[in-house]
């Protein structure tokens, strides 16, 4: 398949809305060429007087079809509509070549609650976002109503939030084995052992420098994330001596939520859990990511349903009180009973936090090699899993409050945090909807300065690599240096002095 871009330049959206309707498609882009043979789209804008005239081709299995609209060009915001009306014409038209109907309609970012928050701070009822989204972007009601629900949750929590509050988080990006779907950058310890040492004691600096820049800016530390990777596969006594580099390096008087990923059940020991209990951690993430044992083997995780239920057992006995699990709506090998199977264990579990994600597929990950694979890709049930998960998370008295999507995800789909209510996981609301500063430690991390008067947002990339954080550790502190920098120009700002 091809995209054909004549008179414009509105490559990005367009060619991610046709692979949502052609997940695994090569798409060849051209610009301002005649159409070859093959499937195409072929996108035309000419100016003709006072108008934008926009013109849509779709050749598809032997059919041609065509629509065209206009735009007027007074219109302050005419590139942006003309790149809607583009994402709309295409949609209809593959939409009835190919008969599918993606629920999020021409909407391919990754943070669709924003767009509801807006519209909220304005007033704008909820009936008619819920039209203008299914007129406009083709979003299906049932969506919009998940994102105004969602949006509203985290407006009750985020709101109590202060200009020179920050978050914390650090990277262990190291993993027992790689999962078959996986394509974070985590290092298997088997790989990656020898490294780990050195990791840890660079992060531990990091961690001290980090601290004396939040004290000199009088930065007010509320949340605390360790994820990963899985930061459990550390043994309990390494585990502590971070939690303690924290502690001494940071004050933790104002903090809220302390979370640390205690991921997977094959690197949870009761050990661990009473070091990062005694860290003072709020909130621990144990992740299934399924109940059936047939998709854990399918999918590389190293360990059962029952040692995952055996761990949850044993944070509940130690005092956990806010746990969260993690699942995912279409792995390899599982079916629409074996995911109800898994909801059904979790809310009997009754976990403070349920988190359901949608498979994505990414390039890298082995999951996507595989002809088989990628035939699962296009037919499975996990459309109907993401619905069913809403249905009896609500029904049990969870709510959503946060939601987001990722490119390659399967049929489209989102990412949604549910909880019971007043168990909302603030650092994740604060990462998704970017609304306050992240300083992130360790490798691939990247700290995001967030001005929450302006909206003004500047990040700071660590390097991806542990071998590279490690061996270009000065110039991971240069980078910080970014940080005193952000908050330096903006008190000049506040001042008048800029
Ligand atoms: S535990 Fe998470 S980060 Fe580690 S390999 Fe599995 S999916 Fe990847």
């Amino acid at each position: 398949m091809t995209l054909y871009l004549n008179g414009h330049t509105y490559k990005y959206e367009l060619e991610h809305l046709i692979k949502m309707f052609f997940p695994l498609i090569k798409l060849g882009i051209v610009y301002n060429e005649t159409e070859g043979d093959g499937g195409a789209v072929v996108t035309t804008l000419t100016e003709e007087d006072e108008e934008y005239r926009l013109t849509v081709t779709v050749r598809y299995e032997g059919e041609t079809i065509s629509r065209m609209e206009t735009v007027s060009r007074n219109r302050t915001d005419c590139s942006a509509e003309c790149e809607r009306v583009f994402g709309v014409l295409i949609y209809e038209l593959l939409e009835s070549l190919t008969g599918t109907s993606p629920k999020w309609g021409i909407l391919t970012g990754i943070r669709p609650v924003k767009l509801v928050s807006a519209r909220l701070e304005n007033g704008e009822p909820d009936e008619r976002i819920v039209q203008e989204f299914e007129r406009d972007y083709k979003v299906k009601p049932q969506k919009t109503k998940l994102l105004l629900e969602t949006a509203k949750v985290e407006r009750s929590v985020v709101s109590r939030r202060a200009e020179n509050d920050f978050s914390l988080y650090i990277a262990i990006p190291f993993c027992p084995t790689r999962c078959q779907y996986c394509s974070f950058v985590s290092h298997s310890v088997e790989q990656a052992k020898k490294l780990i040492p050195d990791y840890l004691l660079t992060l531990r600096h990091e961690i001290r420098e980090t601290g004396k820049i939040a004290a000199e800016l009088g930065l007010k530390l509320k949340t605390v994330y360790f994820g990963g990777g899985t930061p459990t596969v550390l043994r309990a006594e390494q585990l502590a001596e971070l939690f303690d580099e924290v502690r001494e390096c940071f004050d933790l008087s104002n903090c809220v939520e302390y979370t640390v990923e205690a991921g997977r059940a094959d690197t949870i020991t009761a050990k661990k859990l009473a070091a990062i209990q005694n860290a003072g951690a709020t909130r621990i993430s144990i992740n299934p990511q399924s109940f059936e044992d047939d998709v854990l083997e399918e999918i590389g995780r190293k360990h059962t349903a029952a040692q995952v239920i055996d761990c949850y057992h044993m944070a509940r006995e130690l005092g956990f009180d806010n746990i969260n699990m993690d699942f995912i709506a279409g792995l390899k090998g599982d079916t629409l009973d074996g995911f109800k199977r898994t909801m059904e264990t979790a809310l009997a579990l009754e976990p403070e936090n349920i988190t359901v994600h949608t498979l994505s597929v990414k390039r890298s990950s082995s999951l996507y090699q595989d002809a088989e694979s990628l035939r699962m890709i296009r037919d499975n049930p996990t459309s109907a899993m993401v619905d069913y998960s809403q249905q009896v998370l609500e029904a049990a008295g969870y709510h959503p409050y946060y939601l987001y999507r990722q490119k390659n995800t399967l049929q489209n789909l989102e990412n949604v945090g549910f909880c019971k209510p007043g168990y909302e996981g603030i650092y994740n609301i604060y990462i998704m909807e970017e609304l306050q500063t992240i300083l992130a430690l360790g490798a691939g991390a990247v700290t995001k300065l967030v001005d929450q008067g302006s909206g003004l947002i500047e990040r700071v990339f660590n390097y991806k690599f542990p071998y590279e954080y490690i061996g270009q550790f000065d110039e991971m502190l240069r980078r910080k240096e970014q940080v005193r920098t952000f908050y330096e120009r903006k008190r000049l700002c506040a001042d008048g002095a800029l």
